[in-house]
């Protein structure tokens, strides 16, 4: 066998969406593949086929193509019963396997006929880059059953006839594999084939130390995608799960990844899965995206409630990207800022109790009337190309140092918004522009008098 070439490949089963440990596998085979001008492989594990559905396949696809890990090659195992049967026959022919009738647990004690690899029972040995010399004694294996019958192999064998008839050269995948391991060697001997390089990576655990599963965080690629995560955030946060550069250095392009990634530097212990870090690349990722994708990001994330408003337009939530940038770690905190009510306020007045225009100390809502109409005088006098916080802020400092920062600076904030929180008066003011600025705080005048 020509094994020259670096050949890789991830095998993922489609019985469920891809999954956020197949996806890891599938980067790092991808990493390595890449810094050796290799070749990578998707081979679809279909062979169950009460289990194995379409729309899984497709899934798994389409997000590693999101993910940007293409592949060089794609097969299914579904298409390949021919070449698992020729070696089904070669086994049988040269006496390695044999045909056993026997009950089926499965179907209620009904007579079949499976194919059984005829164990030497020795112990086998094997390297793995990663964790050294593995043991194995394989005699408590039994004579196994490789396929069904001469036409429906099970995983052990197609997954070596495939390894072996796909030329690939380093199996890189989980280690809840290595205890397969042993009877793959045993498959692989039988037929007097070459054995690829093993390569076995810590699994992704939670922070308790246990399996990855749905209950403690998202398992699917989907389901990060839909909460907003972005792709690039992830490729560079999946990278950093058992593998490390070595340096202090966090944030990876994915060429930096292919130039930097070493196996030899993939650890040993489970790699812990922390959503807060996650979100912390998120954000890296969210900065350095252009003003027009972001746009484009928020948009889509905004309630339809805010979008139908008639007051909604573009111009204005252009004008507060930076306000909204600044809050979110993944596109759907968009949605959960909005539904705080923290976004309707910048496209229509706010409703809010005439009380709450009151600063902590103060107690009486005249003077804030008595404020507000000053402030608006000083509004006035700003033309409107020079509406702006910086300008803002200059005009009316020294008013407010004078009757109290609190007392005139909180009324004009909540007559922006009517909210206890929210962005400083000159930014909403800013934003507003003098017009509605102007306008909401008439209206809280008259909501006084
Ligand atoms: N089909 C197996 C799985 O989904 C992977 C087999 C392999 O990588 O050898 O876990």
């Amino acid at each position: 066998m020509k094994k020259s070439q670096i050949k890789t490949r991830i095998a993922p089963s489609p019985t469920g969406d891809l999954h956020i440990g197949t996806a890891r596998t599938a980067l790092f085979n991808y990493l390595f593949t890449k810094q050796n001008n290799g070749k990578f492989i998707v081979r679809i594990e279909d062979t169950d086929k009460e289990r194995s559905k379409k729309e899984f396949e497709d899934n798994i696809l389409e997000e590693l193509k999101w993910l940007g890990l293409d592949n060089d090659k794609l097969y299914r195992q579904s298409e390949r019963t021919d070449i698992y049967k020729k070696y089904i026959e070669k086994l049988l022919k040269e006496g390695r396997a044999y045909l056993s009738k026997e009950e089926s647990k499965a179907k209620m004690g009904k007579q079949i006929e499976v194919v059984r690899l005829k164990n030497p029972n020795k112990k086998v040995e094997f390297d793995d880059i990663i964790r050294g010399k593995i043991e194995f004694d394989t005699t408590e294996l039994g004579n196994f059953v490789i396929a069904k019958n001469i036409n429906e192999p099970l995983y052990h064998l197609a997954v070596v006839v495939d390894d072996y008839e796909m030329e690939i050269s380093h199996i890189i995948r989980g280690e809840d594999h290595i205890s397969n391991t042993p009877r793959q060697i045993l498959i692989q001997e039988a037929l007097g084939i070459d054995r690829p390089k093993y390569v076995h990576i810590p699994l992704i655990l939670t922070q308790n130390r246990s399996k990855m599963s749905k209950r403690d965080n998202a398992t699917s690629i989907s389901e990060y995608r839909r909460k907003g995560y972005v792709s690039d955030a992830l490729i560079n946060y999946m990278a950093l799960l058992g593998w490390n550069p070595g340096t202090n250095k966090e944030l990876f392009t994915i060429n930096e990844l292919i130039e930097e990634f070493s196996i030899e530097n993939i650890q040993k212990g489970g790699a812990i899965f922390d959503i807060e870090k996650l979100n912390w690349f998120n954000r890296e990722y969210i900065k350095k995206i252009s003003e027009d994708e972001i746009f484009k990001n928020i948009k889509q994330n905004l309630p339809k409630d805010i979008l139908n408003m008639s007051e909604y337009n573009d111009k204005i939530l252009k004008k507060i990207i930076p306000i909204i940038k600044d809050r979110i770690s993944i596109w759907s905190d968009v949605l959960k800022i909005a539904e705080e009510g923290d976004l309707d306020y910048y496209f229509k007045q706010p409703k809010y109790k005439t009380e709450g225009l009151l600063w902590k100390t103060d107690s009486d809502l005249n003077i804030v009337a008595k404020n507000l109409l000053k402030i608006i005088n000083f509004f006035e006098n700003i033309s409107n190309d020079k509406f702006s916080s910086d300008e803002i802020k200059k005009i009316i400092w020294d008013f407010a140092e004078k009757e109290g920062r609190g007392s005139v600076l909180w009324p004009i904030r909540y007559a922006l918004s009517g909210r206890n929180k929210s962005p400083d008066p000159f930014q909403l003011a800013e934003v507003l522009g003098k017009k509605e600025t102007i306008s909401r705080l008439h209206n809280a005048i008259n909501k006084i008098v």
